[in-house]
């Protein structure tokens, strides 16, 4: 297994309980921040607890979502979320699952044949001007069972808190805007007022961390032939705004994983990862177009909040 994160680790517990005997390689060690909205939706409950390590998660004290707020320059569209979901840093997520693998901490090439790989998202050169990047950093001061997420200027941003009272503040731009801010995060938060108003009574408790460029896709055919397991991002990358990615990566990864230790054709693995993904990519390909756009602010207060969310969702019926 290649890569430590939820796909990863996911896959690592799944084959172990499956029987096989798993090295998990990662190349970071562990507890690390890392960019995330950190928002884990309610499904991952059911498939946290299949992998035994819900009652640990649960020793973290996650902090409690229940409302959802999206915020738009000319509107603003507020919903109960269909079940309350979680805020838990990656800082804890990650290091909770990797705990119960057998992990060698090294960087691993990430082609080996028969082996998953679930190193998150693809890495590439991309042209300068078009690319969009990630950040991220803990606040402190009061929280609130909500999650808004403020969309602006090509611009998302979300606010959620996590575990410990603290809340975390994460985002992605085009690097033109980030460029006008000074490729400073504080400075495209105070730029858009709800945002600026929203943050005006925390306090940042650690440096900004910043990722990208981010590159959206799928790799369900492609890689089919090559005789690897690919789970996670590294499969396929929706939106961050969704909320979905860790499910995707956690449900990938058990596919992934039980698969490798069956020693199935990794035709099947890909078979049922598109049946789950397909929709969600599809949706949220179709929001990223109305936000770039600046139609979803005509368009999304027009969505029912429950369906905005179950549309991101992986399909777990398929
Ligand atoms: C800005 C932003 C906000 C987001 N917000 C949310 C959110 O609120 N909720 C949500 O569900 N999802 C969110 N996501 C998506 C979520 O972060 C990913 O879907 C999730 O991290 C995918 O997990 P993964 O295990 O596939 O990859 P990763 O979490 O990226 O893990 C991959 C691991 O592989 C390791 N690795 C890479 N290459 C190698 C190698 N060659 N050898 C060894 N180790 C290697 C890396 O060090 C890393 O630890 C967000 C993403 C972004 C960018």
């Amino acid at each position: 297994m290649i890569g430590g994160g939820p796909a990863g680790s996911a896959a690592a517990i799944a084959a172990q309980q499956a029987g096989a005997a798993v090295t998990l390689y990662e190349q970071s060690r562990f507890p690390r921040h890392k960019v995330c909205g950190e928002y884990l939706s309610p499904e991952v409950e059911p498939v946290l607890r299949d992998l035994g390590v819900w009652d640990e998660l649960m020793v973290r004290q996650p902090h409690r979502l229940k409302r959802l707020v999206l915020h738009f320059p000319r509107s603003t569209k507020r919903a109960g979320l269909p079940e309350p979901a979680w805020g838990l840093s990656r800082h804890a997520l990650d290091h909770l699952l990797i705990g119960g693998v057998h992990c060698v901490v090294r960087e691993r090439a990430a082609d080996t044949p028969g082996a998953v790989i679930a190193a998150g998202r693809r890495i590439e050169r991309q042209p300068a001007g078009s690319r969009q990047f990630g950040f991220k950093a803990h606040f402190t001061g009061p929280s609130t069972d909500t999650i808004e997420l403020f969309f602006f200027d090509g611009c998302y941003v979300g606010v959620n808190g996590v575990e410990q009272g603290r809340t975390n503040v994460c985002g992605l731009g085009p690097e033109d805007t980030l460029r006008r801010a000074g490729f400073q995060p504080d400075g495209l938060l105070a730029s858009f007022p709800p945002l600026r108003d929203r943050i005006a009574p925390l306090s940042r408790a650690m440096d900004w961390l910043t990722t990208g460029p981010l590159i959206y896709g799928q790799r369900l055919d492609a890689q089919a032939r090559a005789g690897v397991y690919l789970a996670g991002d590294a499969l396929s990358f929706v939106d961050p705004y969704t909320g979905s990615g860790m499910l995707s990566a956690l449900l990938s990864g058990v596919s992934a994983g039980r698969a490798a230790a069956a020693g199935e054709d990794p035709r099947a693995h890909y078979g049922r990862c598109s049946g789950m993904l397909r929709r969600a990519y599809l949706v949220s390909s179709l929001f990223r177009f109305a936000i770039r756009t600046g139609a979803a602010d005509l368009l999304l207060p027009l969505v029912p909040g429950r369906a905005l969310v179950s549309w991101t969702r992986p399909d777990r019926s398929r």
